[in-house]
């Protein structure tokens, strides 16, 4: 589903992605972890190519990025993403946030985006929620309105850039549920989270990023019990 050979990214003279390999195959979950300025959001936003690479190739659900004809509309109607601040929009309900791509983007008519955003905010476990305004919703209730938002477009792919890092901490475990859920129904999912049970627990891979490169992989049982770099250690030290 997405594919990274040899990736490189500079920005000005800043080498901030360097040699990246990486494949990730549909229905896997990939948790990436690393300090602060490590490069994760720059390799996730590579893919919906909200960034471009500056060398190697890079493939997504059978786009090739670094093709200058590459259909980048088509490609971002396949892939949802969610950040870490909800983007929602203050003047719109819940049910219009989630609605409205799928109206503009998608053209479905307005009583089926109206029907289908219902069934969305019931998944994220709100549906009482509908005719709420996002000042009107608390932290984890508008990140799972986000949430389904991304989902209304039908995605094969959803990107979640620290989605619990502005949330007081009794509504992280709403929001990790809502992911834990649709991890096991089988969607692909690329994770940057400091949530280590979390990665623990749901990802089928665990990435270290360093310094623009990744540092180490590996299955989350054998990650956290027996990392084999030594920054990986010092890193895990820390936020354990
Ligand atoms: P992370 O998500 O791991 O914290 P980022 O991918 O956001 O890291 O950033 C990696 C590095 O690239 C940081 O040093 C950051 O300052 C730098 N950087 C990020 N975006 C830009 C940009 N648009 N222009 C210049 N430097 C950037
Ligand atoms: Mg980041």
């Amino acid at each position: 589903m997405i594919q990274f050979e040899q990736v490189n990214k500079y920005f000005g003279d800043f080498h901030v992605l360097k040699n990246i390999d990486l494949k990730i195959h549909s229905g896997e979950v990939v948790v990436i972890i690393g300090p602060s300025g490590s490069g994760k959001s720059t390799l996730l936003r590579c893919i919906n190519r909200l960034e471009t690479v500056t060398g190697g190739k890079l493939i997504v659900n059978q786009t090739d990025l670094t093709d200058p004809r590459a259909d980048i509309n088509r490609l971002r109607q396949d892939i949802g993403m969610v950040f870490q601040h909800f983007n929602l929009y203050p003047h719109k309900t819940a049910l219009e946030n989630i609605s409205l791509a799928p109206r503009k983007v998608r053209k479905t008519p307005v009583d089926e985006a109206t029907k289908q955003a219902k069934q969305y905010l019931s998944k994220v476990g709100i549906p009482e929620k509908a005719d709420a305004y996002p000042a009107q919703l608390s932290g984890g209730q508008q990140q799972r309105v986000a949430i389904a938002r991304g989902l209304a477009m039908k995605p094969k792919i959803m990107l979640f850039d620290e989605p619990t890092s502005a949330l007081d901490p009794e509504m992280i475990g709403e929001v990790l549920d809502v992911m834990r859920d649709l991890a096991r129904e089988g969607m692909t999912m690329v994770v940057v989270t400091h949530e280590m049970g979390f990665a623990r627990e749901v990802a089928d891979r665990v990435i270290f990023m360093d310094e623009g490169m990744i540092m180490e992989e590996n299955a989350p049982a054998e990650f956290f019990q027996n990392p084999q770099e030594e920054r990986t250690r010092r890193f895990l030290s820390r936020v354990l």
